[in-house]
C-alpha cells in the first residue's frame, strides 16, 4: 500500500492527474537449473516482490518516466535513435521498441514507477520491470491483443537488444504468467507449461543471498554447455533431454570423466523436476526438500558451479534441519533457496547469518518470498 500511495502521489505531482496502475513480479526457480539449454524443464514462480507503475497515455510522441527508487527523470522519443543513456530507462525504451518492431502500437505516455525486488540478487528485477511495462502497453495501446508469451519474448528481446544480456526466457515467462500459490513447469524444448499447486502451509521459502559473485577465468558456462552438447551428440541426440542414465552409462568409456559428470547432473535434474511436480500434487514437501538438496549436491560435485560460500550455506541449512536447500541460479555466487519449517525459521536465519558473517566477514541478505501473481492491472 505504501508503495502504491507513493507512486500515486508522485504521479499526480508530476503529471497532474491519475493514470492506471500495473504491477509485475520478480521470480524464484524452485528446481531445474542449467536445464534450459539442454531442452529440459525449469520450475519458476512469481514472488511477492514487484515493480509497480502508474501510466497514462499523454497524446504526444514522447515517453516521460520517473523512477522513484533511482530518483531520476528521463524523457525519450520512440524512434530507434532516441535510446536513452540510463540503464533503467533502456529497459522501458527496449520494451516500447520491441512492441513496435512486432507491429504493435506504442504512443507517448507518462509513467512513475517503484519496486521492491532486490536488484541484482538473482530475483530478476529486470524481468519485473520489462513485464510491467510490456503488460501495461499491451493494455493501454493494443487492446491486449499481444499474447502473453509474446510479452515475455518482448522482455527477453529487450535484454538481448538494449541491455546486452543474452538471457533465456524463464525470468520474463515467470514474471508474466506467475499465479498466486502456483509454480510453473516450463518445458524449454516445446515451450509448453503447466501450473502446479505450491501452498507450503507450515513452511516458508527463504532466500539467503551470499552477496558474492565470483568472476571466473575462461568461460565456465560455455564449457558446461559444450560438455552437454558433446555427450548428446555421442548419444545421437539433439539435447540431453531424451537421455537416460542407462544411455549415459552405456557410453561412459567413450567420454571424458568430466563430460560424464556434467551429463549425469543434467539427466538427474530433469528427473528431479518431475519428482518435485509429483510430490507437490500430493502435498509432499519433504520429498520436494530432498530433491532440492540433491540438486545442490549435483550442482556442486558434478556440475561444479558452486563455491565455498554457497556450499557453506547449504551445510548450515542441513545442520539446522531445513527441509530443502540449494543454489538458485547459474552458480558461482548469489543465493540459496531454502524451504524451512515455520518453527525453524528464526533459528535458521539467525544461525546462517551469524555463522556466515563470522566466516566471510559480511552478513548474507535474507529475503522471504511468497508465491504470488505475475503481471496484472491493479
Ligand atoms: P536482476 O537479477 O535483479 O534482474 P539485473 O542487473 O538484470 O538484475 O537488473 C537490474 C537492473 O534493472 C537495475 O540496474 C535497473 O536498471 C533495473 N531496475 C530493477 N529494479 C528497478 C527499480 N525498482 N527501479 C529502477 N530500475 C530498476
Ligand atoms: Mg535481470
Amino acid at each position: 500500500m505504501e508503495m502504491e500511495d507513493h507512486i500515486r502521489r508522485e504521479f499526480s505531482k508530476r503529471f497532474g492527474s491519475d493514470g492506471s496502475l500495473y504491477a509485475s513480479a520478480g521470480r524464484i526457480n524452485l528446481i531445474g537449473e542449467h536445464t534450459d539449454y539442454n531442452g529440459g524443464f525449469v520450475f519458476p514462480g512469481a514472488i511477492d516482490k514487484c515493480i509497480m507503475a502508474e501510466i497514462r497515455p499523454s497524446g504526444t510522441d514522447m515517453v516521460r518516466v520517473f523512477s522513484i527508487d533511482i530518483d531520476e527523470y528521463v524523457e525519450f522519443g520512440l524512434n530507434e535513435a532516441d535510446a536513452p543513456e540510463q540503464q533503467w530507462a533502456r529497459y522501458i525504451f527496449g520494451v516500447c521498441r520491441e512492441i513496435i518492431k512486432r507491429g504493435g502500437k506504442v504512443e507517448g505516455f507518462d509513467a512513475v514507477f517503484a519496486g521492491n525486488v532486490p536488484l541484482g540478487a538473482g530475483l530478476s528485477s529486470s524481468a519485473a520491470l520489462e513485464s510491467v511495462f510490456a503488460f501495461a502497453l499491451n493494455d493501454l495501446f493494443n487492446d491486449n491483443t499481444i499474447d502473453k508469451f509474446e510479452l515475455a519474448r518482448i522482455g527477453q528481446s529487450t535484454e538481448h537488444n538494449y541491455c546486452g544480456v543474452k538471457c533465456g526466457i524463464m525470468d520474463q515467462f515467470a514474471s508474466v504468467f506467475g499465479k498466486k500459490d502456483h509454480l510453473m513447469r516450463l518445458d524449454c524444448r516445446s515451450m509448453e507449461f503447466e501450473y502446479f499447486p505450491f501452498e507450503p502451509k507450515g513452511y516458508k521459502l527463504v532466500l539467503v543471498d551470499s552477496v558474492v559473485k565470483h568472476e571466473l577465468v575462461g568461460s565456465p558456462y560455455n564449457r558446461r554447455r559444450e560438455s552437454c552438447e558433446r555427450v548428446a551428440a555421442r548419444l545421437g541426440l539433439q539435447t540431453l533431454r531424451d537421455a537416460t542414465m542407462d544411455d549415459l552409462d552405456a557410453v561412459k568409456s567413450d567420454i571424458t570423466a568430466e563430460d560424464y559428470m556434467r551429463a549425469r547432473f543434467v539427466i538427474g535434474e530433469k528427473q528431479r523436476v518431475l519428482d518435485v511436480c509429483d510430490a507437490l500434487v500430493k502435498g509432499d514437501y519433504e520429498t520436494v526438500g530432498e530433491r532440492m538438496y540433491e540438486t545442490h549436491r549435483g550442482l556442486s560435485k558434478d556440475y561444479e558451479v558452486s563455491c565455498e560460500e554457497l556450499d557453506f550455506l547449504n551445510d548450515v541449512a542441513r545442520e539446522c534441519g531445513v527441509t530443502g536447500s540449494r543454489i538458485m541460479g547459474g552458480g558461482f555466487g548469489g543465493c540459496t533457496i531454502n524451504l524451512v519449517k515455520d518453527e525453524l525459521y528464526d533459528s535458521f536465519v539467525e544461525t546462517a547469518s551469524k555463522k556466515f558473517e563470522e566466516r566471510y566477514g559480511h552478513a548474507p541478505k535474507i529475503y522471504d518470498v511468497v508465491i504470488s501473481d505475475g503481471a496484472h492491472k491493479c
